[in-house]
């Protein structure tokens, strides 16, 4: 029996990953539920899950909360530390996840880890946490999930590139000039997954898979010139793997998180999942790819230089865009000015140290600040 954290419960990935628990009662506990400011959802799952440690972040009076519920940030590294925890699912949005994600490693748990803003803003540091701290990142996110289930316990020897497959997203066949024109609403409207609304507009804008980038050779070990991206519509292969033996091996299968939720749990076993829908190759065809338009996608190409850049810039990278997509979201800039905003940000910030972990919440917070005065009013 395995105890698990959940942070971020009330999400997307928290939501998935409690209808997955449910299924796998026998194998999995839940001991810890954390939102930011859902209380009435919280309490739903608290009463479904018995879970002994409940946490809201938000420190607001609107709800009057039962005096046992932990309140405000700290209750999310309580969470990823209690000693009946052995896996803590990572589902907080953005860089909020972060100290979280470094306390569960420090204490020697495994991460499952859906918060891909933990390694954007600071690989090296997560890196170092789970080596010293004995703890272990299995990936949620699709791709990252698609990889390692090819990969196996292989890690990067072998390898010779890995493949991210995008979707797309809702503005993958646009001309340049229509994209301009798009509104909240069409960024929204993801056409095979259906996220959180922060990821949502990630992948719009593709930054999501600049962020995935940025996450894999923290993960694989495998230097970003040997990542690429190809566009695949359908959302069925979730990423390939060539070797140097020039076999590729890819991981299929239909758009859901279930899966790889899952996987992040049992990893390297493999649990019966009766409730899957078989596989149909046929239902499933035509599968396609394409090009991905880095001309016409300018905040994939802003990502993709940050990752390579190194030091501070991936931190200001997420937080900038992380600030822009609030704005975005609050309809305060269009679609295109998240580029624009992200841009203005590696312009002034890009060259910032970023080996110490202060150093990356200065250049995280000077971005926000850039993006919110220089677009905000
Ligand atoms: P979401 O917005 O649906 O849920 C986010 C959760 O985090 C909520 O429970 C919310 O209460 C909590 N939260 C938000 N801000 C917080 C803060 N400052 N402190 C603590 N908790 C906070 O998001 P989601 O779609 O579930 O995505 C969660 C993470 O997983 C993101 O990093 C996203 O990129 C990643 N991810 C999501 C998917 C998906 O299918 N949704 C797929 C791959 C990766
Ligand atoms: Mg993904």
């Amino acid at each position: 029996m395995k105890g698990v954290a959940i942070l971020g419960s009330t999400g997307s990935i928290g939501t998935t990953a409690l209808r997955v628990l449910a299924r796998h009662a026998d194998r999995f506990r839940v001991v810890a539920l954390t939102a930011h400011g859902n209380a009435d959802l919280l309490a739903v799952q608290e009463a479904a899950t018995q879970a002994p440690f409940i946490g809201l972040v938000a420190n607001g009076s609107a709800h009057s909360v039962p005096e046992r519920w932990r309140r405000g940030s700290e209750c999310l590294t309580e969470a990823a530390t209690l000693a009946d925890a052995d896996i803590i699912l990572n589902a907080v949005v953005g860089a909020a996840g972060l100290d979280p994600t470094l306390a569960a490693l420090n204490a020697g748990k495994r991460v499952a880890l859906a918060n891909k803003e933990t390694l954007v803003v600071a690989g090296e540091l997560v890196r170092q946490a789970a080596v010293s701290g004995g703890g272990e990142i299995v990936p949620v996110d699709s791709e990252h999930s698609a990889i390692l289930q090819c990969i196996g316990s292989r890690s990067g020897a072998g390898v010779r590139r890995l493949v991210l497959t995008a979707s797309g997203g809702p503005f993958r066949d646009w001309s340049r000039e229509r994209i301009e024109q798009a509104t909240r609403d069409d960024a929204l409207r993801h056409p095979t997954w259906s996220m959180g609304r922060k990821i949502t507009v990630d992948s719009a804008t593709l930054v999501n898979k600049a962020l995935e980038v940025i996450e894999a050779p923290h993960l694989f070990g495998v230097p970003y010139d040997q990542i690429d991206i190809v566009v695949h519509p359908q959302s069925i292969v979730h990423s390939f793997v060539e070797f140097v033996d020039g076999s590729v091996l890819a991981q299929v299968g239909l758009p859901s998180m279930e899966l790889p939720v899952l996987y992040a749990l049992a990893h390297p076993e493999r649990i019966n999942e009766s409730s899957a829908a078989p596989f149909d190759p046929v239902a499933a065809s035509p599968l396609t790819f394409e090009s991905v338009r880095l001309d016409d996608f300018p905040a994939l190409r802003l990502g993709l230089a940050a990752a390579r850049h190194g030091e501070a810039a991936p931190a200001v990278f997420n937080a900038a865009n992380e600030a822009a997509v609030a704005l975005f979201l609050d309809a305060r800039i269009r679609f295109v000015e998240i580029a624009a905003a992200i841009e203005s940000a590696l312009d002034v910030l890009g060259d910032l140290p970023g080996t110490e972990k202060n150093a990356l919440l200065v250049a995280d917070r000077a971005a926000r600040q850039l993006v919110n005065e220089r677009f905000g009013c």
